[in-house]
């Protein structure tokens, strides 16, 4: 279906505002407009959730979660961005944390409960959507996930 991503992401993020018991800060950099992608609506907001509930899972107290959304229009599509101030992932495990039931540290994923499934999943359903996802990370530092997803070609009456 025709879906507004921005507003999308809006709701999904006020959710887990409103819902946070963890003293994490939220910062956005959405566009002011409206942006279309034909998605599955249901299963964009499965992978907004785990994306968001790892920054949350793996954020320190006090720290600030940052939402970016770029519009590429010459590109046609849209670049998402989740970032937070958490313990970071290893160069050569930033690919590996897609893969079905892979979690970085074993004995503190254990603690902080999960399948390892989350990302797996959300890989299967952004490249399902024609987009691409993965993360970028510095240990210590923070991590981002970052995906794309086309934009809806404008109706031939909009265009300049
Ligand atoms: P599930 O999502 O099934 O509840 P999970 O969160 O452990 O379990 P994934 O969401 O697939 O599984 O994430 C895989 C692993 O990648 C995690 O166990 C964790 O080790 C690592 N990871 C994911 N997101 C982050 C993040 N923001 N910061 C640090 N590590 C992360
Ligand atoms: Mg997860």
């Amino acid at each position: 279906e025709q879906v507004d991503f921005t507003n999308l992401f809006q709701h999904t993020i006020e959710r887990f505002e409103f819902n946070k018991t963890e003293k994490i800060e939220f910062v956005r950099h959405l566009p002011e407009e409206e942006v279309w992608v034909w998605i599955d609506k249901d299963k964009m907001t499965q992978v907004l959730d785990n994306i968001i509930s790892n920054a949350i899972k793996y954020s320190p107290e006090g720290g600030t979660i940052t939402f970016t959304v770029d519009v590429m229009k010459q590109q046609q599509k849209l670049v998402v961005k989740i970032s937070d101030e958490g313990v970071g992932i290893p160069d050569e495990k930033l690919n590996k944390i897609f893969e079905r039931f892979y979690r970085v540290d074993k004995a503190r994923s254990r603690n902080l409960g999960g399948t390892g499934l989350g990302l797996a999943i959300s890989r299967e359903m952004i490249e399902a959507h024609g987009g691409n996802i993965w993360a970028e990370s510095k240990e210590g530092e923070g991590t981002t996930v970052l995906f794309t997803l086309p934009l809806m070609s404008q109706s031939r009456g909009d265009e300049e």
